[in-house]
């Protein structure tokens, strides 16, 4: 053990013991904004934030004038360190606090504040908030107070512009609470409040991006992913299905659906589409997708285009994919660099997925030279030929069901 570990454990011991109860308070974002349908928000997001602790233990959400108080039963410091951990992936929370929850009086606020601050070391301020302005003391005298007696407790030095530990007091109708730090959340707006969505789902490091940047949005996401089968082996489904799996844990419930596309993608060939193969191949995709976002109750489709990224993105050929669809396509990436996509796959954890390797089904069309100006007409010709109507609805029929399940190690 360190010397400082030592000392924290000393100075620990020396605490009374706080009155109250561990608990997270969480920070909710744009929510907070949302007027009429707040209410609907905020019931939406508790929800969520109950859903995605249920593995660890069952919590009541209590909701407040903007924050939630979540609490459960016999909580100890490691338990409410493993809730506010899950929950900074739930989307609508900026911030999730380990918090202190004790009575309206300062003693309890004090004992608290000392427990928080002992054994740390550098500069210190107390912030004070009052949610109820009934309290006895104004935010500013209750700043004073608490940081004296840290002052006189432990002799840490109190700075007030860039301290190294702020203590947060806020007071509110029934309780204070006191924490120091936080885990900041992904923000955004609580899944299923913008309907649903399918992504099309690759083995690559975009498409599970875009998939993240709309459920932060508020979207429920379905995931659509095609295999080359029976042509290629089954790895990119074991990569599709993992990356499902890691981004399950931003909505719960998620499902994946593959479809094997060998044969499809062997009649473009045959059908004489050339240099026009690959985007040919997009757009049965694209329909292939709308057929089941219809089932699905789904009103849009998702994709990882980045404008000009590979030239099967140039503005005419994402034109030409449109084309093919009623849905509308969100593409959330369209002006993001690869660096930033890439940086955002680290942050979320896809990225090494992403990057194992595998037979992406692409490859099995790739032209020499891949048409970086599709023409409209031509692809509906081609499309005269194959019947692709008739070709989506069979693809669709031969879907086969996921569901990936986040925290879930065992690949069904
Ligand atoms: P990604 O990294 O997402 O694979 P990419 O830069 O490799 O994207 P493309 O291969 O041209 O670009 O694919 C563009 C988009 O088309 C993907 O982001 C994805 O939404 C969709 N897509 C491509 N291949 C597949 C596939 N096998 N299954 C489902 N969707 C796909
Ligand atoms: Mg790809």
């Amino acid at each position: 053990m360190s010397t400082l570990d030592t000392a924290a454990v000393e100075a620990r011991e020396q605490v009374p013991a706080v009155d109250g109860e561990p608990c997270v308070l969480l920070k909710l974002g744009e929510v907070v904004l949302k007027g009429k349908n707040r209410e609907q928000f905020e019931r939406r997001l508790a929800d969520n934030v109950r859903m995605a602790v249920r593995p660890i233990a069952r919590v009541d959400v209590i909701r407040r004038h903007g924050v939630f108080i979540v609490r459960t039963k016999d909580a100890t410091a490691e338990l409410v360190d493993r809730l506010a951990e899950r929950i900074t992936d739930v989307m609508g929370i900026v911030w999730a606090h380990r918090a202190w929850r004790v009575g309206k009086d300062v003693e309890s606020v004090e004992r608290a504040a000392l427990e928080l601050t002992a054994g740390i070391s550098g500069t210190f301020a107390v912030r004070s908030k009052r949610r109820d302005k009934r309290f006895p003391m104004t935010s500013t005298e209750l700043d004073r107070h608490v940081g004296a007696k840290i002052n006189e407790a432990y002799g840490l030095p109190v700075r007030l512009k860039n301290p190294d530990h702020t203590v947060s007091i806020e007071v509110d109708r029934d309780e204070v609470f006191v924490f120091s730090g936080g885990l900041p959340g992904q923000g955004g707006l609580p899944v299923g409040m913008s309907g649903r969505g399918l992504v099309l789902m690759s083995g690559g490091i975009d498409s599970p991006v875009a998939a993240y940047r709309m459920m932060r949005r508020g979207l429920r996401v379905d995931f659509l992913h095609f295999s080359g089968m029976p042509f290629t082996g089954p790895e990119s489904i074991y990569k599709a299905y993992a990356l499902v799996r890691e981004l399950d844990k931003f909505q719960g419930g998620s499902r994946l659906f593959v479809v094997p596309f060998g044969k499809a993608q062997q009649q473009i060939k045959s059908s004489g589409a050339d240099k026009l193969a690959v985007i040919a191949q997009r757009r049965l995709m694209l329909r292939t997708g709308e057929v089941l976002a219809r089932r699905l109750g789904g009103a849009a489709l998702i994709t990882g285009d980045a404008l000009g990224q590979v030239s099967s993105q140039t503005l005419t050929n994402l034109t030409a994919l449109d084309d093919a669809v009623e849905m509308p396509i969100l593409r959330p990436l369209v002006g993001m660099d690869k660096i930033e996509i890439m940086d955002q796959a680290r942050r979320i954890r896809t990225l090494s997925i992403s990057e194992l390797p595998d037979e992406d089904c692409c490859t099995l069309l790739a032209p020499r030279r891949a048409e970086t100006r599709a023409k409209i007409a031509d692809l509906r010709q081609i499309e005269k030929r194959l019947d692709v109507a008739d070709l989506a609805d069979q693809l669709v029929e031969s879907v086969q069901e996921h569901r990936p399940v986040y925290g879930d190690a065992t690949v069904s």
